[in-house]
């Protein structure tokens, strides 16, 4: 089974960190932690596991910031003990090639993506009798026993071969759905749990910073869970424009001066102080911020209105200098997600991605144009390149296994 993995192995990591400025492709190398390895087929560790083949895997921000060692020692969850190794790819479409004896809930041939296997064990994955209070109500990434270490951990991830998983820890996907739509209800339900952790009504004003995949993803759940409320959007990019514009933004902020758009948008008054210190009052209701880095929460928490909300999306894996004072100055909420979980949506309760499923079938959702550049694993490396390279146009760059 050809696999690619990173240890968590500090001392190598700190390496590469020191390293990286001036030697890019060291994450590549041998004093690097990550490999491209080819494991013997693992063994089903229990009764209730499967053993998956996969068909295709996206390539997200969030394995790259793991390959190339993003995160700092010293943020909150590098203090849990999880994972020792990480398997890269989840935005992975497979297929069940083998089921343990009390498995129930899959067959073999069945179409799978996963689950909850990338954000760690939980009370399901690990069977634990009874669940805690998030898993009870199915908020698995947050679950409280994920770091008790109870049971096996599967073997492999999306960029390889296959890998083996607890069978709660894939979700089945209809006929319905094609490889491609399957590979993508991740990525779409991150933007459905962003958009539903502060829904903008009708009349309200939302901004999303960034136009990545995470943007996009965003700007359509906003336009399928709140059709009539207005969506502008930064975009830097030609492609990403032309996108944003598709899936129904209203306003396209792009080269101008991002304050004076928010006035222009908003009726908001800019303020310009001291040394190019900014501050607007008035502003946008809901502020997105998809792409979650220090300049961008500093700037979103300026943005949005007095008593209004920023909801964080996009991730940063290591402590930062921020500017909170709008906080309790104009009592704005900052708030943040962990990717997917359950939702509340039209007084139903839903699973984020049998929600997400039900809006692609609705076509209220569509992967049309998000998945821009295919390779086959051996060209990993320039599949990584193409992918962190917005130049190529890459929006969705994908593995292809089949
Ligand atoms: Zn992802
Ligand atoms: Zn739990």
């Amino acid at each position: 089974m050809r696999t690619i993995y990173v240890d968590k192995d500090i001392p190598r990591m700190l390496a590469v960190k020191a390293v990286k400025p001036v030697w890019g492709n060291v994450v590549y190398s041998r004093l690097s932690s990550s490999r491209f390895v080819d494991l013997p087929d693992p063994e089903l560790p229990g009764p209730r596991w499967i053993r998956l083949k996969n068909r295709m895997c996206g390539i997200c921000a969030t394995d790259l910031s793991l390959l190339t060692v993003d995160a700092d020692p010293k943020i909150a969850p590098a203090a849990l003990p999880g994972h020792q190794r990480f398997y890269l790819g989840h935005e992975v479409v497979s297929t069940v090639e083998e089921v343990g004896p009390d498995v129930t809930t899959l067959k073999v041939g069945d179409r799978v993506i996963m689950w909850t296997r990338f954000q760690g064990a939980n009370c399901l994955s690990q069977e634990i009798e009874p669940p805690c209070r998030q898993c009870e109500a199915g908020n698995y990434p947050l679950c409280e026993n994920a770091s008790k270490g109870i049971g096996p951990r599967g073997v492999g991830g999306g960029w390889g071969d296959g890998y083996t998983a607890h069978e709660f820890e894939v979700y089945p996907v209809p006929d319905t759905l094609s490889d491609e739509q399957a590979m993508m209800v991740e990525p779409l339900g991150v933007g459905v749990h962003t958009a539903l952790r502060k829904l903008p009504q009708a009349d309200e004003r939302a901004l999303i910073v960034g136009s990545g995949i995470a943007g996009l993803c965003t700007l359509q759940a906003l336009r399928a869970l709140s059709p009539a409320c207005h969506i502008s959007i930064m975009a830097r990019y030609p492609h990403q424009q032309e996108m944003a514009r598709k899936f129904g933004a209203d306003e396209i902020i792009g080269s101008e001066d991002s304050y004076e758009a928010v006035a222009r948008i908003t009726g908001a008054i800019v303020y310009n102080g001291m040394m190019g210190n900014r501050m607007c009052l008035g502003g946008f209701d809901v502020v997105f911020d998809c792409v979650g880095s220090a300049q961008t929460i500093q700037h979103s928490l300026r943005w949005a209105r007095s008593g209004g909300t920023v909801v964080q999306s996009g991730i940063t894996l290591a402590p930062m200098h921020v500017d909170l004072t709008p906080i309790w100055n104009q009592e704005i909420d900052l708030i943040g997600l962990n990717s997917h979980g359950c939702e509340t949506w039209n007084g139903k309760q839903y699973e984020t991605f049998a929600l997400t499923i039900e809006l692609l079938q609705q076509g209220k959702l569509t992967i049309d144009g998000l998945v821009t550049h295919r390779f086959t694993l051996e060209r990993w490396q320039e599949a990584i390149a193409t992918a962190q390279d917005k130049r190529s146009k890459s929006i969705r760059v994908a593995f292809d296994y089949r």
